[in-house]
């Protein structure tokens, strides 16, 4: 039986966080050495499936349809396409693929059916793969689970308080349960957060309360690196210093020792050696690929490199639990219920929210 804790409060994270750096990194690796090998890392693509035009107003995201940036939004792309996309991300290394929609939730139809053939074609690549769609339902977490779904993300994207900060159009509650609806089936949760966006030490400590105090804790959590895109709220937000990065890994690495705790985005903005350095302190996994989503990441052959120059090893999928099986649409043992879930609208006002959107509106 595991003896991850779970009753983790925000004195104890910031007690952790706030340690002197090199106590605080011993700490991490050594936690990581027990629970993981050192030396490998986890290497997953993360594919748009469907960009822009989305309904809600996360402060930190270009793919809002009320704010006005560069992303060229696009309709759903087809399973053949998915599938080109898959092969290539398995020919480089990759054994997750993670697809993601701008949706605000899953509505049960065509797109729906077409998302779920996508996740039998890829899971039967041997790959794991990973959806990313906004809320779910448990039926339709259901759904996803036979099709072979492997991971659901859903990110928490910051503690409970500092949410109302960043998004007015959907509820903490209905992410969490949403998270809910996948603990109900064998599928895995993927769930972090993003830690730039304006936020204090204490509100990361709060975003890591949430997420660890979640039993079970997450197999996987992302920890993002705000990238600041022109246009959205949060377009003048400084950078994250890579200072910061180490320490939110490595708190995060020990308050939950089994998760892989995934760079994501931001990671152009560090060097080989800050990488390194979360590496040491407990991150193993890295998206792949030179776009997520829509905002910039490193090059394929520059994450080759920095594996070969670190001797790191790439994860072989299903190494954590085994491969799920595939039942074809038509032995479906579940049926879409045509739901209408009435997921929040928190509706407050966020003022930077607010301000972006009327900019929005001047330069369309
Ligand atoms: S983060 Fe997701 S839900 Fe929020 S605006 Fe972007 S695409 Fe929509």
């Amino acid at each position: 039986m595991s003896d991850t804790k779970h009753n983790w409060t925000k004195e104890d994270i910031l007690e952790i966080y706030n340690k002197p750096l090199m106590e605080l990194l011993y700490e991490a690796a050594t936690v990581h050495r027990v629970n993981h090998d050192p030396n490998v890392v986890q290497v997953s693509t993360l594919l748009s499936i469907k960009t822009g035009g989305c309904s809600e107003d996360c402060g930190y995201c270009p793919q809002a349809a009320r704010y006005h940036t560069n992303v060229k939004g696009n309709d759903l792309m087809s399973v053949p396409q998915v599938k080109a996309q898959a092969l290539r991300a398995k020919a480089s290394g990759s054994s997750r693929v993670c697809m993601g929609a701008a949706w605000r939730n899953v509505k049960d139809g065509e797109e729906f059916d077409t998302v779920l053939e996508m996740v039998r074609t890829i899971n039967k690549l041997d790959m794991e793969v990973c959806c990313t769609l906004g809320m779910i339902t448990e039926n339709q977490a259901q759904r996803l689970a036979e099709a072979g779904l492997y991971a659901y993300n859903h990110n928490l994207d910051a503690s409970e308080e500092y949410y109302k900060e960043v998004i007015s159009t959907r509820g903490y509650q209905d992410r969490l349960d949403t998270i809910d609806n996948v603990r109900k089936t064998n599928v895995t949760v993927c769930s972090g957060g993003i830690i730039g966006m304006g936020e204090n030490i204490e509100d990361r400590a709060g975003m890591l309360v949430a997420l660890s105090t979640l039993n079970p804790q997450p197999e996987s959590t992302p920890i993002n690196a705000l990238v600041a895109v022109e246009g959205t709220p949060l377009e003048d937000e400084k950078p994250v210093s890579i200072w910061e990065m180490i320490r939110m890994v490595a708190t995060t690495r020990i308050v939950m020792p089994e998760t892989q705790v995934r760079l994501s985005a931001g990671r152009t903005q560090m060097s080989r050696e800050g990488q390194a350095m979360c590496f040491f302190a407990g991150a193993n996994s890295i998206f792949a690929g030179d776009k997520l989503l829509t905002t910039p990441n490193p090059d394929v052959n520059e994450d080759l490199k920095m594996f070969e120059l670190l001797g790191l090893n790439p994860q072989k999928p299903f190494t954590k639990k085994v491969q799920p099986q595939t039942v074809e649409a038509n032995d479906s043992e579940f049926e879409s219920l045509g739901e209408k879930p009435k997921w929040t609208r928190p509706k407050h006002k966020i003022e930077r929210n607010e301000l972006a959107k009327e900019k929005g509106k001047l330069v369309k």
